[in-house]
């Protein structure tokens, strides 16, 4: 079976309205099944799939062009190649994004990425609670085995508490850490700035961002988006969970990554257009980056 968020089908890509294109600044790698489909395309789309594709590396990439963008991404902000060959001509990345997968025995569980713009904005303007819903039968029903099992019950405790109406934020954040056994170091915000600092970082932006990270009060009244954070964090970080063995460590990344963006939110206007830029700016620098979340699960040990 495939599950999704119940916030799943209402995605849509907001394309040339989009200020921060997921076609611009990535490598996009290519995948065999379309390099080969393109590399039987015909015509002047044909010689331009050509001669922008680089197949020199491990992967068949596009090559960006000097301000960094994809060959085929059109100064209007429309795919070149959606608008010649169809969307089915995409690559599996360009096709997916911003979905992300996890998979168990006879499970599959999609998600949308909020590094980007239009899952972010749709994700946190959600009064109610995330839920869970089958979108898909795929004939496997496989069960879960032991490990999984405990996850699941996990994940749907720390899940219920996260939307727990009847707890502000922080008791939220304090009922997952000690259902999780865990808990964050005892330490500052300028400490962690600190450590944030110490990581890969793509946008000078975010160093901006970053600076303003300190104690400061959290705006009243914001809980529920930041429920709809933290959701998001445990649904898609806990499963890895099963290959690591680092429950603990990954529901305290999740509580982290709320009380960073948290607090980097109170050092400026309470408005939905910024969390959602911070929540992206923090999903593309950090959640995206495998190196970048290992270096604070490690801090979180
Ligand atoms: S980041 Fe999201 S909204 Fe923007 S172009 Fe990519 S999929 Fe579309």
């Amino acid at each position: 079976m495939i599950y999704a968020p119940d916030y799943y089908p209402h995605f849509r890509c907001i394309a040339a309205d989009c200020r921060h294109s997921c076609c611009i600044g990535w490598e996009i790698d290519i995948d065999a099944d379309t390099r080969a489909a393109y590399a039987a395309v015909g015509g002047e789309i044909g010689e331009k799939l050509t001669c922008a594709i680089d197949d020199s590396g491990d992967a068949p990439h596009f090559r960006l062009t000097p301000d960094e963008r994809c060959p085929f991404l059109r100064r209007d902000g429309l795919c070149e190649l959606i608008l010649t060959l169809g969307e089915d001509s995409l690559c599996q990345i360009c096709a997916d994004h911003p979905r992300f997968r996890s998979f168990w025995s006879g499970r599959t569980e999609l998600g949308l990425g909020l590094c980007c713009e239009a899952a972010g904005a749709l994700i946190l303007s959600r009064s109610e609670p995330m839920r869970l819903i089958p979108i898909e039968d795929d004939g496997d029903d496989t069960p879960p085995d032991d490990d999984e099992r405990v996850l699941l019950t996990l994940r749907d405790e720390l899940l219920a508490i996260a939307g727990d109406t009847s707890l502000p934020l922080d008791g939220r954040f304090d009922a997952i850490l000690a259902r999780a056994g865990s808990r964050l170091p005892e330490r500052t915000m300028a400490d962690w700035r600190q450590t944030y600092l110490t990581l890969e970082r793509l946008d000078p932006a975010w160093d901006d961002a970053l600076a303003a990270l300190n104690n400061c009060t959290p705006h009243p009244g914001w809980d529920e988006p930041f429920a709809r954070l933290l959701e998001y964090f445990l649904y898609r970080h806990l499963p890895a969970a099963l290959d690591d063995g680092r429950t603990a460590e990954r529901a305290a990344f999740a509580v982290l990554s709320v009380h960073v963006i948290r607090t980097l939110f109170a050092a400026g206007e309470p408005t939905m257009a910024r969390l959602v830029e911070l929540a992206r700016m923090y999903s593309s620098e950090i959640e995206y980056d495998e190196d970048n979340v290992e270096a604070l699960l490690g801090k979180l040990t």
